[in-house]
Parts: structure tokens; C-alpha cells; sequence
């Protein structure tokens, strides 16, 4: 998986404008600024791929990317972000809504949780509209370069008791940095065991 080229397929604002659901699909979600483009990035190996997301007008969209022979990936629009009008974030989770509970070929999600910061009440909200959702979703923590290991084993703690009350939560977290290149191999492999 990965082994070719990763390409930007589209920006969609609304359900009709999935593509078809010829193959199936992992999403990955997090608060703006959780290391969501750098995570993609590394995962793809591409350094800039993600980025078109992050620019602004486009980040109210719901971006495809495709991998060869492989599933989707669907990176979902940064939530979270306190300058956003209200209207602009009732659009965003009622896009969000239909499409976690709409789309068939999503295999899994999964959330993206800054080490040094940990679940916050809008990364609950999210994972209880999963759990409503019935999608399968796994915790990726980011930037674990940042924080030493004794912050480290809190922060996961701290996650693993937040998922105890979540029916959807795959409980394996796995553990991540961008900038090191930690826990890069072992999503790739999850994404590619995927069916
Ligand atoms: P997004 O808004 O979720 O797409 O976040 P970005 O990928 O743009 O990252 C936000 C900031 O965190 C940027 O300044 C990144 O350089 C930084 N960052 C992202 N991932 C890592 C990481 O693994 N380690 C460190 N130290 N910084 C990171």
C-alpha cells in the first residue's frame, strides 16, 4: 500500500458529490492544528499533499485521495476551530452526520489526538456521533516527539478511560510522530489489513 502514487482526487461539500463507492475508505478526523496534514503526509510520503486542505475555503470540505489499488483516504475538515461561524459549523457537522452514517464503504475512522493535550470535550463529541454512527474508529496520537515518556503514559491513560465509554472504539492507540517518523509503519499496516 502506498508503494505508488498517492493523488488528491476532490473536495466534496456535499453527499452527492461522494465519489462512487467502488472501494472502501478509511477517514481521518481531528481538532485543527492536531499534525492531520503532517500525519497524511508522512503516511503517503508526500510532503505537500495535504496541504490544499489546509488552505483556507477549502477547509470546510471533505478531501479524497487515492491510493493505488487501495482504499480511500478521506480527510475530513479540522473541527474544533473557535473563529468559525455558527453557521459554517452546523453545515460542517450536518455534512459530517450524513456522511458518517451514510457511507457504506467507510472502514474506519480514525481520530486524531494531540499527546500533549489528550481528549477534549469536542474530541468526545465526535467520537459519541461514531458511536451513533456505528463506525469503527481507532485513536492516533500526534506528535509524541513532544512530550516526554511520563506525559506520554498519562496522556494514553487518559485516553484509554476515555474510550471505555465509547461502544465504537477499537481499543488498540496507536502512537505517532510526523516529524520522527514514530507509529508511520504500523498505521500504513493497519490501513493496508483493512477489507
Ligand atoms: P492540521 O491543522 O491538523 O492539519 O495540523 P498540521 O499538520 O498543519 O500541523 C500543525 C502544526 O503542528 C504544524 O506546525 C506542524 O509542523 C506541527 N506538527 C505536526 N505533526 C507534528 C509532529 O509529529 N511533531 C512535531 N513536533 N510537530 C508536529
Amino acid at each position: 500500500l502506498f508503494a505508488g502514487d498517492v493523488a488528491f482526487l476532490k473536495g466534496v461539500v456535499a453527499m452527492d458529490g461522494l465519489p462512487p463507492a467502488d472501494r472502501i475508505e478509511v477517514c481521518f478526523a481531528g481538532r485543527s492544528n492536531v499534525g492531520k496534514s503532517s500525519l497524511i503526509n508522512a503516511l503517503t510520503g508526500r510532503r505537500s499533499l495535504a496541504r490544499a486542505s489546509n488552505t483556507p475555503g477549502r477547509t470546510q470540505e471533505i478531501n479524497y485521495f487515492t491510493t493505488p489499488g487501495g482504499p480511500y483516504l478521506v480527510d475530513l475538515p479540522g473541527y474544533g476551530f473557535a473563529e468559525a461561524p455558527v453557521a459554517v459549523v452546523k453545515k460542517w457537522q450536518a455534512l459530517l452526520k450524513d456522511y458518517l452514517s451514510g457511507r457504506q464503504t467507510l472502514r474506519r475512522a480514525f481520530v486524531l489526538i494531540d499527546t500533549r493535550h489528550g481528549i477534549k470535550a469536542v474530541d468526545d463529541e465526535i467520537l459519541t456521533l461514531l458511536d451513533k454512527s456505528a463506525v469503527t474508529f481507532q485513536v492516533v496520537m500526534t506528535k509524541a516527539d513532544k512530550v516526554s515518556v511520563k506525559d506520554r503514559e498519562k496522556a494514553l491513560a487518559q485516553v484509554r478511560e476515555a474510550l471505555a465509554k465509547h461502544p465504537a472504539a477499537y481499543p488498540e492507540i496507536v502512537l505517532t510522530s510526523s516529524e520522527k517518523g514514530d507509529g508511520i509503519e504500523t498505521l500504513r499496516a493497519l490501513i493496508a489489513s483493512l477489507e
